[in-house]
């Protein structure tokens, strides 16, 4: 684990998280700066920096992100209307290099976004 990421860190428990759920693969967490009513964060427990090198070393943990999607999504109560970004690359706005998944729901959501 790179131990200076943020992720990793709260994964392990060594930073405070408002953690929503968690299974074998992927942990969710209430991010700290929402920008919708639900604003939820889904992260693989291995570290990788994105989505591709998260699904080529590691299937299993990819596939665990997706299922913890949905099941924050119902426990949350926007299963019939949420959006999922997974902002790559710091020119599309990731700042933190351990790969996550926001979940955005509880209104209305503009298409195109920005
Ligand atoms: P990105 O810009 O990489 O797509 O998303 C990073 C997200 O992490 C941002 O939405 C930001 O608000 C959130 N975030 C940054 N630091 C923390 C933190 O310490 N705790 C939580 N819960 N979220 C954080
Ligand atoms: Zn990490």
């Amino acid at each position: 684990m790179p131990e200076d990421c943020l992720f990793c860190r709260i994964v392990a428990g060594e930073v405070p998280a408002d953690v929503v759920h968690e299974s074998g693969t992927a942990v969710a967490f209430r991010d700290a700066n929402p920008q919708a009513p639900v604003h939820v964060l889904v992260v693989p427990r291995r570290h990788e920096p994105d989505l591709a090198t998260l699904t080529r070393a590691d299937a299993d943990a990819a596939s665990g992100v997706l299922r913890a999607i949905a099941d924050v999504a119902e426990a949350e109560g926007v299963a019939g209307g949420y959006r999922i970004v997974l902002n790559t690359g710091a020119s599309a706005g990731q700042s933190v290099f351990h790969v996550h998944a926001h979940v955005l729901g509880g209104r209305d959501l503009a298409w195109p976004p920005g």
